[in-house]
């Protein structure tokens, strides 16, 4: 039995600047998304502590020996890192469920196990990525070196609080840099913890910074002239606002994860319709949709379309809404009621613009707030509709049908948008065919949404981003490249 008390769980109300607990700020009210109780505030950092912990991060990138230390002594630690988080499963994943969407079940099965996995992962490129001997002259050595940028600016959302921070924090930490995090207000209080377990195992203080603050923080922070470069996940918009900063900060490379609106493309010919009805279900209910990659757009070839609806109607039933530290939630809440008031209002006015509503539409009734909204499918859509082409990030799915590949790659096509796509089809030279037209970072086949190979890197195409989180591209991108070339011939 998962369920705990939520007013039990202690909160680590505080920056973590080098190795230790730090106060001061303004405080900000933090919510529960399951019962819109506030039950914490966050101190907001002043552009003084900012100072203060870039400052600190990067004294302790010169002075700590993490950078110089053996690749295989960085793995060491991190992997302890990896260990300690699982150990501490229950604290964390109480901390991680009581103020987010996540429900306790998947915190403990999946958002923490799926962390330390993750750190395990990037611990083990420490030593398996090094430079290059270049061909060159005769009686020349030319050749690249790779070593870390030294104080990494990440950024991160509200989301998948834990996992999308360590999906920043292991590159950069395990290729060697220290790191400044800066969380969302809406959901601050995990990442503390994992700093903290950073340096019992072993990390040196100073290495994993996190602070905390509203988005001016996080400007601060990527406009900083000790941050070398800055990683994102959120919004397109806000992604653009982080690059600007970038750009009129010192030319920064920057890391961007950012929306998307993708494509989930059923054929007459799929196997069985049951089984692709769950998969699309997963894809735009899994966190209620607050999921960069949802599929929030389901393309159904016309021969199964009512069938599949219908279906995936049935699936959405199965749905539990209960407040996120309940054993059987499955249904996330909406992070606050403003954002789920934003849901309902794009949908209502998108069945204003024609669109039919075939099921869902409202807030889930009987719940302890109205932050769950129901799983809902709208039909006779098109891309002109705000529905169809905005991202919601809420359990919604519009549904269009087509008849011959060519109008399901038409359909498929996002003005602004090329994060991720689903292909579900027997057929494996269409699958193939589509993988290599459609317009996507990402593309699934006869599955939506990731596995535990970390090694498969993410990050969208156009306005979705810019580089890729995991794989072996994230561990890169937190390492600049230098060239040498050595004359010996005298
Ligand atoms: P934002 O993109 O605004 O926020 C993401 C992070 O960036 C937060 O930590 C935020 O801080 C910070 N931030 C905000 N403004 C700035 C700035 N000018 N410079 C640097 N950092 C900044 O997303 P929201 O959380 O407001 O969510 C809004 C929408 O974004 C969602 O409805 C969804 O469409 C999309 N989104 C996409 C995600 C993805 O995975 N791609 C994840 C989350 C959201 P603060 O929390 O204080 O604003």
């Amino acid at each position: 039995m998962l369920s705990f008390n939520p007013d039990e769980v202690r909160i680590p109300n505080n920056h973590f600047i080098g190795g230790i607990a730090v106060e001061g700020g303004e405080a900000i009210d933090v919510m529960r998304p399951s019962d819109a109780v506030l039950y914490a505030s966050v101190p907001n950092a002043s552009h003084d502590l900012v100072d203060q912990a870039v400052e600190n991060a990067w004294r302790a990138f010169k002075e700590s020996g993490w950078a110089n230390r053996s690749p295989r002594d960085r793995a060491k630690a991190m992997k302890r890192w990896a260990n300690l988080i699982e150990q501490d499963v229950t604290t964390l994943a109480q901390l991680e469920s009581v103020g987010s969407t996540r429900p306790i079940s998947a915190t403990v099965n999946w958002d923490i196990p799926f962390c330390a996995e993750g750190i395990r992962f990037y611990a083990e490129y420490a030593d398996k990525c090094g430079g290059d001997v270049i061909p060159t002259q005769d009686d020349h050595l030319g050749m690249t070196i790779t070593e870390p940028f030294g104080v990494v600016g990440a950024i991160a959302p509200w989301n998948f609080p834990l996992v999308m921070a360590s999906w920043k924090v292991a590159p950069a930490i395990a290729a060697g840099n220290a790191v400044v995090l800066k969380p969302s207000e809406m959901t601050p209080f995990s990442v503390v913890r994992l700093a903290e377990l950073a340096v019992e195992a072993g990390i040196p203080p100073g290495i994993f910074n996190v602070i905390q603050g509203d988005g001016l923080v996080g400007d601060t922070l990527a406009r900083h002239p000790l941050i070398s470069k800055v990683t994102f996940t959120g919004s397109t918009r806000t992604g653009a606002l982080v690059m600007t900063a970038c750009a009129q900060s010192g030319t920064k490379p920057v890391t961007l994860e950012l929306g998307g609106k993708s494509p989930q493309l059923v054929f007459n010919d799929i196997k069985d319709i049951d089984k692709v009805a769950r998969r699309i279900s997963g894809a735009i209910t899994t966190n209620s949709g607050q999921v960069c990659v949802a599929g929030s757009r389901l393309l159904v070839q016309a021969g199964v379309a009512e069938q599949l609806i219908e279906r995936i109607s049935s699936v959405f039933e199965e749905q539990v809404a209960q407040s996120t530290w309940e054993n059987n939630a499955t249904l996330s809440p909406i992070i606050s009621l403003k954002e789920a008031d934003r849901i309902d209002t794009v949908v209502r006015k998108t069945v204003e613009e024609g669109a039919s509503l075939f099921t869902g539409g409202c807030m889930v009734g009987g719940t302890d707030s109205s932050a769950f909204y129901k799983p809902t499918i709208l039909t006779n859509v098109n891309m002109e509709m705000d529905a169809v082409r905005n991202e919601i990030f809420g359990p919604v799915l519009c549904v269009e049908t087509f008849e011959t590949d060519e109008e399901a790659l038409q359909l498929a096509s996002h003005p602004s948008y090329g994060l991720s796509a689903g292909v579900h089809t027997a057929d494996l030279n269409r699958a193939m065919r589509m993988v290599k037209s459609l317009d996507a970072g990402t593309v699934w086949v006869n599955r939506y949404g990731r596995s535990w190979d970390f090694a498969i890197p993410t990050g969208g195409f156009k306005s979705s981003g810019i580089g890729k989180d995991l794989g072996r591209q994230a561990y890169e991108a937190n390492r600049r490249t230098k060239s040498v070339l050595i004359d010996f011939s005298e």
